[in-house]
Protein backbone atom coordinates (compact mmCIF):
# COMPACT_ATOMS: atom_id res chain seq x y z
CA UNK A 1 0.00 0.00 0.00
CA UNK A 2 1.41 3.43 -1.22
CA UNK A 3 -0.09 5.16 1.41
CA UNK A 4 0.86 3.02 4.59
CA UNK A 5 3.50 4.42 6.73
CA UNK A 6 3.36 7.86 5.31
CA UNK A 7 3.19 10.96 8.20
CA UNK A 8 1.80 13.25 4.89
CA UNK A 9 -1.69 14.05 6.54
CA UNK A 10 -2.60 14.87 2.20
CA UNK A 11 -1.87 11.08 1.49
CA UNK A 12 -3.36 9.60 4.21
CA UNK A 13 -6.52 11.76 3.96
CA UNK A 14 -6.93 11.06 0.17
CA UNK A 15 -6.26 7.33 0.84
CA UNK A 16 -8.70 6.89 3.35
CA UNK A 17 -11.62 8.70 1.40
CA UNK A 18 -10.38 6.58 -1.64
CA UNK A 19 -10.89 3.32 0.81
CA UNK A 20 -14.16 3.95 1.78
CA UNK A 21 -16.42 1.50 0.17
CA UNK A 22 -13.61 0.27 -2.00
CA UNK A 23 -10.67 -2.81 -2.25
CA UNK A 24 -7.26 -1.99 -1.37
CA UNK A 25 -6.52 -3.42 -4.66
CA UNK A 26 -9.01 -1.30 -6.53
CA UNK A 27 -8.32 1.95 -4.83
CA UNK A 28 -4.13 1.61 -5.81
CA UNK A 29 -4.04 2.61 -9.06
CA UNK A 30 -6.86 5.67 -8.71
CA UNK A 31 -4.18 6.38 -5.83
CA UNK A 32 -1.43 6.59 -7.52
CA UNK A 33 -3.17 8.39 -10.81
CA UNK A 34 -4.43 10.91 -8.52
CA UNK A 35 -1.14 11.26 -6.70
CA UNK A 36 0.64 12.10 -10.21
CA UNK A 37 -1.90 14.65 -10.95
CA UNK A 38 -2.46 16.26 -7.69
CA UNK A 39 0.52 15.95 -5.73
CA UNK A 40 -0.42 18.23 -2.76
CA UNK A 41 -3.23 20.08 -0.86
CA UNK A 42 -2.03 23.13 -2.55
CA UNK A 43 -2.63 21.66 -6.29
CA UNK A 44 -5.80 20.18 -5.20
CA UNK A 45 -7.59 23.31 -3.93
CA UNK A 46 -6.32 24.93 -7.45
CA UNK A 47 -7.85 22.65 -9.41
CA UNK A 48 -11.09 22.55 -11.05
CA UNK A 49 -13.40 21.05 -9.91
CA UNK A 50 -14.23 18.95 -13.09
CA UNK A 51 -10.89 18.02 -13.12
CA UNK A 52 -11.08 16.33 -10.05
CA UNK A 53 -14.31 14.20 -10.74
CA UNK A 54 -12.42 13.40 -13.50
CA UNK A 55 -9.40 11.59 -11.64
CA UNK A 56 -12.03 10.27 -9.51
CA UNK A 57 -14.05 8.61 -12.33
CA UNK A 58 -14.77 5.03 -11.78
CA UNK A 59 -14.20 5.28 -7.72
CA UNK A 60 -17.94 5.94 -7.85
CA UNK A 61 -19.56 8.35 -4.67
CA UNK A 62 -18.67 11.42 -6.32
CA UNK A 63 -19.35 13.68 -3.56
CA UNK A 64 -16.63 12.68 -2.44
CA UNK A 65 -14.36 14.23 -5.04
CA UNK A 66 -16.78 17.23 -4.62
CA UNK A 67 -15.92 17.63 -0.70
CA UNK A 68 -11.70 16.85 -1.34
CA UNK A 69 -12.04 19.87 -3.34
CA UNK A 70 -13.80 21.93 -0.95
CA UNK A 71 -11.83 20.60 2.07
CA UNK A 72 -8.59 21.87 0.45
CA UNK A 73 -9.58 24.88 -0.42
CA UNK A 74 -10.83 25.59 3.36
CA UNK A 75 -7.73 24.26 4.49
CA UNK A 76 -5.72 26.33 2.65
CA UNK A 77 -7.66 29.36 3.15
CA UNK A 78 -8.38 29.16 6.96
CA UNK A 79 -5.62 27.24 8.02
CA UNK A 80 -3.03 28.67 6.06
CA UNK A 81 -2.66 25.33 4.32
CA UNK A 82 -1.25 23.07 7.35
CA UNK A 83 -3.90 20.32 8.18
CA UNK A 84 -5.48 20.61 11.74
CA UNK A 85 -3.53 18.23 14.00
CA UNK A 86 -6.82 17.39 16.22
CA UNK A 87 -9.96 15.29 15.35
CA UNK A 88 -12.43 18.37 15.95
CA UNK A 89 -11.31 20.65 13.50
CA UNK A 90 -10.50 17.82 11.17
CA UNK A 91 -13.92 16.71 11.69
CA UNK A 92 -15.35 20.48 10.40
CA UNK A 93 -13.78 19.67 6.90
CA UNK A 94 -16.20 18.35 4.32
CA UNK A 95 -16.26 14.84 3.89
CA UNK A 96 -14.11 14.30 7.16
CA UNK A 97 -15.96 12.07 9.46
CA UNK A 98 -14.73 10.80 13.11
CA UNK A 99 -13.18 7.46 11.52
CA UNK A 100 -11.34 9.62 8.86
CA UNK A 101 -10.88 12.53 11.69
CA UNK A 102 -9.01 9.89 14.27
CA UNK A 103 -7.30 7.51 11.10
CA UNK A 104 -5.12 11.20 9.90
CA UNK A 105 -4.36 12.87 13.82
CA UNK A 106 -3.26 9.36 14.80
CA UNK A 107 -1.46 7.78 11.40
CA UNK A 108 -0.72 11.32 10.16
CA UNK A 109 0.39 13.09 13.60
CA UNK A 110 0.31 10.37 16.34
CA UNK A 111 -2.15 12.02 18.38
CA UNK A 112 -3.86 9.65 20.52
CA UNK A 113 -7.21 9.52 18.29
CA UNK A 114 -9.41 6.57 18.50
CA UNK A 115 -10.50 5.14 15.16
CA UNK A 116 -13.75 2.65 14.13
CA UNK A 117 -14.21 0.80 11.14
CA UNK A 118 -15.02 -2.05 9.76
CA UNK A 119 -11.93 -4.36 10.73
CA UNK A 120 -11.54 -2.36 14.37
CA UNK A 121 -15.57 -2.98 14.51
CA UNK A 122 -14.88 -6.43 14.79
CA UNK A 123 -11.72 -6.45 17.18
CA UNK A 124 -13.37 -4.67 19.15
CA UNK A 125 -16.93 -6.22 19.37
CA UNK A 126 -14.84 -9.34 20.01
CA UNK A 127 -12.20 -8.45 22.55
CA UNK A 128 -14.64 -6.26 24.50
CA UNK A 129 -17.43 -9.21 24.22
CA UNK A 130 -19.96 -7.03 22.51
CA UNK A 131 -22.74 -9.36 21.11
CA UNK A 132 -25.13 -6.75 19.73
CA UNK A 133 -25.22 -5.46 16.66
CA UNK A 134 -22.01 -3.14 16.28
CA UNK A 135 -23.07 -0.95 13.02
CA UNK A 136 -26.49 0.14 15.27
CA UNK A 137 -26.08 3.36 17.20
CA UNK A 138 -25.99 1.51 20.40
CA UNK A 139 -23.07 -0.68 19.18
CA UNK A 140 -21.03 2.36 17.76
CA UNK A 141 -21.53 4.28 21.07
CA UNK A 142 -20.33 1.26 22.61
CA UNK A 143 -17.47 0.78 20.11
CA UNK A 144 -16.13 4.14 20.52
CA UNK A 145 -15.80 4.19 23.90
CA UNK A 146 -13.61 1.12 24.03
CA UNK A 147 -11.61 2.35 21.00
CA UNK A 148 -11.23 5.63 23.46
CA UNK A 149 -10.61 3.38 26.71
CA UNK A 150 -7.69 1.35 24.57
CA UNK A 151 -5.80 3.85 22.91
CA UNK A 152 -2.46 4.92 23.91
CA UNK A 153 -1.11 7.96 24.38
CA UNK A 154 1.88 7.48 22.29
CA UNK A 155 2.29 5.97 19.54
CA UNK A 156 -1.05 6.17 18.49
CA UNK A 157 -0.50 5.89 14.64
CA UNK A 158 1.37 2.27 14.82
CA UNK A 159 -0.93 1.25 17.08
CA UNK A 160 -4.21 2.10 15.13
CA UNK A 161 -2.60 0.55 12.09
CA UNK A 162 -1.55 -2.51 13.59
CA UNK A 163 -5.58 -3.23 15.02
CA UNK A 164 -6.41 -2.50 10.84
CA UNK A 165 -3.70 -5.19 9.99
CA UNK A 166 -5.29 -7.53 13.27
CA UNK A 167 -8.80 -7.03 11.84
CA UNK A 168 -7.45 -7.78 8.51
CA UNK A 169 -5.35 -10.90 8.51
CA UNK A 170 -6.39 -12.18 11.94
CA UNK A 171 -9.21 -11.79 13.52
CA UNK A 172 -11.06 -12.18 10.07
CA UNK A 173 -14.73 -12.06 10.13
CA UNK A 174 -15.32 -16.13 9.36
CA UNK A 175 -13.23 -18.55 11.26
CA UNK A 176 -10.66 -16.41 13.12
CA UNK A 177 -7.02 -16.93 14.08
CA UNK A 178 -7.53 -16.98 17.48
CA UNK A 179 -4.54 -19.68 17.99
CA UNK A 180 -1.94 -17.29 16.21
CA UNK A 181 -3.62 -14.07 18.12
CA UNK A 182 -1.35 -12.00 19.96
CA UNK A 183 -4.30 -10.29 22.19
CA UNK A 184 -6.03 -13.55 22.73
CA UNK A 185 -5.49 -13.50 26.46
CA UNK A 186 -7.48 -10.44 26.55
CA UNK A 187 -10.10 -11.17 24.14
CA UNK A 188 -13.83 -11.81 26.19
CA UNK A 189 -15.44 -13.37 22.96
CA UNK A 190 -12.24 -15.73 22.85
CA UNK A 191 -12.58 -17.02 26.37
CA UNK A 192 -16.10 -17.41 26.25
CA UNK A 193 -15.54 -19.37 23.13
CA UNK A 194 -18.23 -17.07 21.11
CA UNK A 195 -15.42 -15.69 18.36
CA UNK A 196 -18.00 -16.87 15.40
CA UNK A 197 -21.01 -15.40 16.95
CA UNK A 198 -19.68 -11.80 17.77
CA UNK A 199 -20.49 -9.88 16.08
CA UNK A 200 -23.73 -11.17 14.51
CA UNK A 201 -23.77 -11.01 10.50
CA UNK A 202 -25.77 -8.02 9.23
CA UNK A 203 -29.11 -7.90 7.45
CA UNK A 204 -28.84 -7.46 3.54
CA UNK A 205 -29.68 -4.27 2.83
CA UNK A 206 -32.87 -4.52 0.32
CA UNK A 207 -31.89 -4.16 -3.31
CA UNK A 208 -34.28 -1.73 -5.59
CA UNK A 209 -34.29 -2.85 -8.88
CA UNK A 210 -34.08 0.81 -11.11
CA UNK A 211 -35.13 0.99 -14.53
CA UNK A 212 -34.45 4.31 -17.01
CA UNK A 213 -33.84 4.55 -20.50
CA UNK A 214 -30.76 6.80 -21.82
CA UNK A 215 -30.92 8.35 -24.90
CA UNK A 216 -27.41 9.45 -27.15
CA UNK A 217 -29.18 12.08 -29.06
CA UNK A 218 -26.79 13.15 -32.31
CA UNK A 219 -27.37 16.34 -34.08
CA UNK A 220 -24.48 17.24 -36.67
CA UNK A 221 -21.95 14.99 -35.30
CA UNK A 222 -22.50 16.16 -31.98
CA UNK A 223 -24.20 14.35 -29.01
CA UNK A 224 -26.53 16.15 -26.52
CA UNK A 225 -24.72 16.39 -22.79
CA UNK A 226 -26.24 17.36 -19.59
CA UNK A 227 -24.48 18.50 -16.31
CA UNK A 228 -26.11 16.70 -13.39
CA UNK A 229 -27.45 19.18 -11.13
CA UNK A 230 -26.89 19.44 -6.78
CA UNK A 231 -29.01 16.80 -5.41
CA UNK A 232 -29.03 14.50 -8.36
CA UNK A 233 -27.08 11.19 -8.40
CA UNK A 234 -23.35 11.96 -9.69
CA UNK A 235 -23.75 15.70 -9.47
CA UNK A 236 -21.92 17.13 -11.10
CA UNK A 237 -20.84 14.13 -14.07
CA UNK A 238 -21.65 14.73 -17.46
CA UNK A 239 -24.65 12.43 -18.75
CA UNK A 240 -26.83 11.66 -21.59
CA UNK A 241 -30.53 12.56 -21.20
CA UNK A 242 -32.20 10.09 -19.37
CA UNK A 243 -36.41 8.96 -18.99
CA UNK A 244 -37.32 6.85 -16.08
CA UNK A 245 -39.08 3.32 -16.84
CA UNK A 246 -41.85 1.88 -14.81
CA UNK A 247 -40.02 -1.45 -15.70
CA UNK A 248 -37.75 -3.55 -17.80
CA UNK A 249 -38.69 -2.90 -21.84
CA UNK A 250 -40.63 -4.96 -23.37
CA UNK A 251 -41.35 -3.67 -26.98
CA UNK A 252 -38.72 -1.47 -28.58
CA UNK A 253 -40.56 0.33 -30.62
CA UNK A 254 -43.81 0.49 -28.54
CA UNK A 255 -41.29 1.53 -25.66
CA UNK A 256 -39.80 4.38 -27.93
CA UNK A 257 -43.05 6.42 -29.05
CA UNK A 258 -43.66 6.49 -25.12
CA UNK A 259 -39.99 7.61 -24.82
CA UNK A 260 -40.05 10.06 -27.56
CA UNK A 261 -43.29 11.59 -26.13
CA UNK A 262 -42.10 12.15 -22.55
CA UNK A 263 -38.64 13.30 -23.71
CA UNK A 264 -40.48 16.12 -25.68
CA UNK A 265 -42.27 17.04 -22.80
CA UNK A 266 -39.29 17.10 -20.84
CA UNK A 267 -36.39 18.75 -23.05
CA UNK A 268 -38.43 20.29 -25.96
CA UNK A 269 -36.63 17.71 -28.67
CA UNK A 270 -37.99 15.83 -30.82
CA UNK A 271 -35.81 12.80 -32.33
CA UNK A 272 -36.19 10.33 -34.52
CA UNK A 273 -34.64 6.21 -33.62
CA UNK A 274 -31.32 5.14 -34.97
CA UNK A 275 -30.64 2.06 -33.28
CA UNK A 276 -31.15 0.54 -29.64
CA UNK A 277 -27.62 -0.99 -28.00
CA UNK A 278 -27.55 -3.78 -25.56
CA UNK A 279 -28.87 -3.01 -22.27
CA UNK A 280 -26.63 -2.51 -19.38
CA UNK A 281 -27.37 -2.61 -15.56
CA UNK A 282 -25.10 -1.75 -12.99
CA UNK A 283 -25.23 -1.19 -9.22
CA UNK A 284 -24.98 1.70 -7.36
CA UNK A 285 -25.35 1.69 -3.38
CA UNK A 286 -28.56 -0.42 -2.68
CA UNK A 287 -29.67 0.54 -6.08
CA UNK A 288 -29.56 -1.89 -9.01
CA UNK A 289 -29.46 0.35 -12.57
CA UNK A 290 -31.19 -1.22 -15.48
CA UNK A 291 -30.29 0.82 -18.48
CA UNK A 292 -31.84 1.14 -22.27
CA UNK A 293 -29.71 2.45 -24.28
CA UNK A 294 -31.30 4.37 -27.54
CA UNK A 295 -29.34 5.83 -29.98
CA UNK A 296 -31.59 9.12 -31.39
CA UNK A 297 -31.34 11.37 -34.27
CA UNK A 298 -32.37 14.82 -33.41
CA UNK A 299 -35.14 16.09 -35.58
CA UNK A 300 -36.42 19.42 -33.98
CA UNK A 301 -36.81 21.77 -31.24
CA UNK A 302 -34.52 23.28 -28.46
CA UNK A 303 -33.26 22.09 -25.40
CA UNK A 304 -35.74 23.55 -22.83
CA UNK A 305 -34.31 22.47 -19.40
CA UNK A 306 -32.54 24.79 -17.29
CA UNK A 307 -29.24 22.48 -16.29
CA UNK A 308 -26.77 22.86 -18.27
CA UNK A 309 -26.92 20.90 -21.63
CA UNK A 310 -24.42 21.18 -24.57
CA UNK A 311 -23.65 19.74 -27.78
CA UNK A 312 -19.99 18.29 -27.96
CA UNK A 313 -18.46 15.59 -29.68
CA UNK A 314 -17.08 11.88 -28.79
CA UNK A 315 -13.72 12.88 -27.92
CA UNK A 316 -14.84 16.27 -26.25
CA UNK A 317 -17.16 14.04 -24.50
CA UNK A 318 -13.83 11.54 -23.80
CA UNK A 319 -12.78 14.43 -21.73
CA UNK A 320 -15.42 15.55 -19.16
CA UNK A 321 -15.78 13.64 -16.14
CA UNK A 322 -19.05 11.02 -16.49
CA UNK A 323 -20.94 8.36 -14.91
CA UNK A 324 -19.39 5.00 -15.17
CA UNK A 325 -22.11 3.50 -17.35
CA UNK A 326 -21.90 6.57 -19.68
CA UNK A 327 -18.23 5.96 -20.09
CA UNK A 328 -19.32 2.69 -21.23
CA UNK A 329 -21.87 4.07 -23.93
CA UNK A 330 -19.49 6.32 -25.05
CA UNK A 331 -16.67 3.31 -25.96
CA UNK A 332 -19.43 1.79 -27.36
CA UNK A 333 -20.48 4.83 -29.46
CA UNK A 334 -16.58 5.40 -30.45
CA UNK A 335 -16.35 1.64 -31.50
CA UNK A 336 -19.99 1.12 -32.60
CA UNK A 337 -19.71 -2.16 -34.51
CA UNK A 338 -22.67 -1.08 -36.92
CA UNK A 339 -22.20 1.55 -39.63
CA UNK A 340 -23.49 4.85 -37.56
CA UNK A 341 -22.82 7.31 -40.91
CA UNK A 342 -25.52 4.94 -42.68
CA UNK A 343 -27.69 4.66 -39.63
CA UNK A 344 -28.31 8.39 -39.21
CA UNK A 345 -28.13 9.16 -42.80
CA UNK A 346 -31.09 6.44 -43.24
CA UNK A 347 -33.17 8.20 -40.32
CA UNK A 348 -33.26 11.35 -42.99
CA UNK A 349 -35.05 9.87 -45.35
CA UNK A 350 -38.54 9.41 -45.65
CA UNK A 351 -40.69 7.55 -43.31
CA UNK A 352 -42.09 4.93 -45.64
CA UNK A 353 -38.14 3.82 -46.95
CA UNK A 354 -37.13 3.69 -43.50
CA UNK A 355 -36.17 0.73 -41.63
CA UNK A 356 -34.45 0.44 -38.76
CA UNK A 357 -30.85 0.40 -38.54
CA UNK A 358 -30.04 -3.49 -37.34
CA UNK A 359 -29.43 -3.85 -34.10
CA UNK A 360 -25.42 -4.07 -33.44
CA UNK A 361 -24.88 -7.52 -31.69
FE1 LIG B 1 -10.14 -12.03 17.30
FE2 LIG B 1 -9.73 -14.47 18.23
FE3 LIG B 1 -7.93 -12.58 18.60
FE4 LIG B 1 -10.24 -12.48 19.90
S1 LIG B 1 -8.67 -14.04 20.11
S2 LIG B 1 -9.23 -10.77 18.89
S3 LIG B 1 -11.62 -13.31 18.36
S4 LIG B 1 -8.56 -13.44 16.64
Amino acid sequence: MPWRGVADPYKVWISEIMLQQTTVAAVIPYYQRFMARFPNLSSLAAADVQDVLGAWEGLGYYSRGRNLHRAAQIVMREHSGKFPRDVDNLRALPGIGRYTAGAIASFAFDEPAPILEANTQRVYARLSGYGGDPRSTAGQLALWAFAETIVPAKRAGAFNQALIDLGALVCVPVNPRCDECPVASLCRAFRAGRQNEIPPPKNRPKITEVHEAVMAIRRDGRWLVRQRQPGERWAGMWDFPRVPLTGPMKSQSVEFVKLHRSLLESTGLRTDLVTLLPGFSHSVTRYRIHLARFVVAYASGEWSQEAAGRWVTLDEMAELPLPMAMRRFVTDLLNPGWDPEAAFELVNKPRQQRKLASRPS
